[in-house]
């Protein structure tokens, strides 16, 4: 991991504020590895400028107390939220993520008319589904 550390990628205010413990598993450690190798060092390199992971990895408790589905891919170290700073520039990463990048599911999160609020992406081993949720 050239631009992301362990500690931004499982960093959880709600964790710290009750209590709970998010420290990632093995096999959680190497899907973030994974996913930041394959999709956030490159897009980092791309934008050139600083990419905030707003949630990354999220223990089952966590997950719970943030809304998360239970199905969600932050509990197995395979997602990110991030932003760039504006719905704008969120917008432009979003393409570049759709258009140049791999990966397993891209969600514009809560869009409006300027883009979304954030970007959610995931990466996995194995086949990738590339689906797209939003964004136009
Ligand atoms: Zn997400």
């Amino acid at each position: 991991m050239k631009h992301f550390t362990l500690d931004e990628l499982t960093r959880s205010d709600a964790a710290r504020a009750h209590h709970l413990d998010n420290t990632p598993g093995e096999a959680a450690r190497v899907a973030l590895e994974l996913l930041v190798a394959r999709v956030l060092d490159p897009l980092r390199e791309w934008w050139e400028g600083p990419v905030r992971v707003t949630s990354g990895y999220r223990s089952p408790a966590v997950n719970r107390l943030v809304g998360g589905v239970a199905s969600s891919q932050h509990c197995l170290g395979e997602a990110a939220d991030l932003t760039v700073g504006s719905r704008r520039h969120n917008r432009l990463v979003f393409e570049h993520i759709r258009l140049c990048l791999p990966f397993d599911q891209l969600i514009a999160e809560q869009p409006d008319a300027e883009g979304p609020a954030w970007v959610h992406v995931s990466y996995r081993a194995g086949r990738l589904r590339r689906q797209v949720v939003g964004g136009q």
